[in-house]
């Protein structure tokens, strides 16, 4: 497979090592692959396990690079996650918890995989590389816990200072060893800045071998695809048709990878992206013409973005048909009816959930309302209890830490604060040892 750049899809193409080193493409572009594979509707039926479908699914996006013989062990190694299907409701509904990983959110799958590949892009006498992250939360702390004690890999996290929940603080700065952690004396849009400059910075991106590990890089998006080609399979034996999915959604990475499961011939029915009060995509997919703008804060603060990156992507995909009438619809749900919908699924199904998967449910409720009866699968995309502070006063109950989480809890917790400037950054970057 070879991989094209979103700006300049008649020109030069990487094999997939090329584009997961190089995260971004050299136009500022972000990278595709340059067709999709298609499989039958039933095609991972047999497949027992999610590494096992993934190494099936993944296979031709990895042939003819050097990575094409460890798929396999890569999908074992990192893909190898509970991943459960809960049915809710007597009208085929279910939930897929992605939520199960080290770091209790649906991240922790794509930083796992793009982990274990540029382990294995590695050769002899590299140098240590610096994997720069900026994070509202949740990226932080799974790419760390992917890349801790990896040798030849150390992490340095980003995130703005008093915007993360306390639980989410403690775990960016638990891990220690090749983890380093900063907490930025501004917002989102501070760290974000600060990595795109110091990845920009040639001359300490090549002393420090930097490398960054967003959302946009092409190794979190392919994993993203398996899971839920997995869990449709799954599904399609029990459902009536096609099968509907709901997806929390930030900055698409998530729900362009079920697009694209779609697309290679999965049975899935309509998309609907769920985001929280930051409108774009809703805006847009009710025919107004695209127009990014600057993240609003909400409660599901892991979608507080107002121009969604993988957009480009999507708009790639669907360069030759028309994205509004591709079974795609976004949906918008303000604060006060995710507070809601929190308490309503408690009290509905004794499911406590995150502010991201309230968005879904919500918008589940609404199809139902608005007569909708086919079968339906909503993303879960972290654990509530990651999320305590807006969950447990809704609920009036303590919700229980998964045990890797309980875990990093437990562990003594240090972050290094840092002013939002680059000059700052940059010192402190070059002195770690
Ligand atoms: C990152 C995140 C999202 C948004 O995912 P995107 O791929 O950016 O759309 C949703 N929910 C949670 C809990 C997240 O951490």
């Amino acid at each position: 497979m070879r991989y094209l750049s979103t700006r300049n899809d008649v020109g030069s193409s990487v094999d997939l090592g090329q584009a997961l080193k190089a995260g971004l493409a050299p136009d500022g572009g972000l990278f595709v692959p340059a067709e999709l594979p298609a499989f039958a509707p039933d095609a991972f039926q047999s497949s027992t396990s999610l590494p096992a479908t993934a190494s099936r699914l993944l296979a031709p996006f990895f042939a003819g690079s050097r990575l094409t013989d460890e798929l396999g062990a890569i999908c074992n190694e990192a893909l190898d996650l509970p991943l459960p299907l809960v049915e809710i409701g007597p009208d085929q509904t279910w939930v897929l918890e992605l939520f199960h990983g080290p770091t209790a959110a649906f991240k922790d799958f794509a930083a796992r995989f793009l982990a274990a590949c540029m382990a294995r892009l590695r050769e002899p006498g590299d140098p240590i590389q610096t994997v720069l992250v900026a994070t509202s939360g949740d990226t932080g702390g799974a790419v760390a816990a992917a890349f801790h004690r990896r040798p030849g890999f150390r992490v340095v996290i980003l995130y703005p200072d008093g915007r993360v929940s306390a639980r989410q603080a403690h775990q960016l700065g638990a891990f220690g060893d090749n983890i380093h952690c900063f907490k930025v004396q501004g917002n989102f849009d501070d760290c974000q800045r600060l990595v795109k400059q110091a990845l920009n910075d040639e001359q300490l991106s090549q002393s420090l071998a930097l490398t960054s590990a967003n959302s946009i890089s092409i190794g979190r998006l392919l994993p993203q695809v398996s899971y839920y080609a997995h869990a449709v399979t799954q599904l399609a034996a029990n459902a009536s048709e096609a099968i509907d999915v709901i997806v929390p959604t930030g900055n698409l990475g998530n729900a362009l990878a079920c697009i694209l499961a779609r697309d290679m011939g999965l049975p899935i029915g309509e998309i609907v992206l769920a985001t929280n009060a930051n409108r774009t995509l809703e805006d847009y997919f009710s025919g107004q013409d695209y127009a990014g703008r600057p993240g609003i804060e909400t409660l599901a603060n892991a979608m507080d973005v107002g121009d969604p990156s993988n957009f480009e992507r999507l708009a790639w995909f669907y360069r030759d048909r028309d994205l509004r009438r591709a079974g795609i619809s976004a949906i918008s749900i303000d604060d006060a009816t995710i507070r809601q919908r929190i308490v309503a699924t408690w009290k509905n199904h004794q499911m406590a959930v995150c502010p991201h998967t309230a968005c879904a449910l919500e918008s589940l409720v609404r199809r139902r309302e608005a007569g909708n009866d086919r079968p339906h699968l909503l993303a879960a995309t972290a654990h509530p209890a990651k999320f305590e502070g807006v969950v447990e006063p809704l609920i009036h109950q303590p919700v229980q830490l998964p045990p890797a989480l309980a875990e990093l809890m437990n562990r003594p917790s240090h972050a290094e604060p840092l002013g939002a400037d680059y000059q700052g950054l940059m010192h402190r970057l070059l002195e770690i040892p």
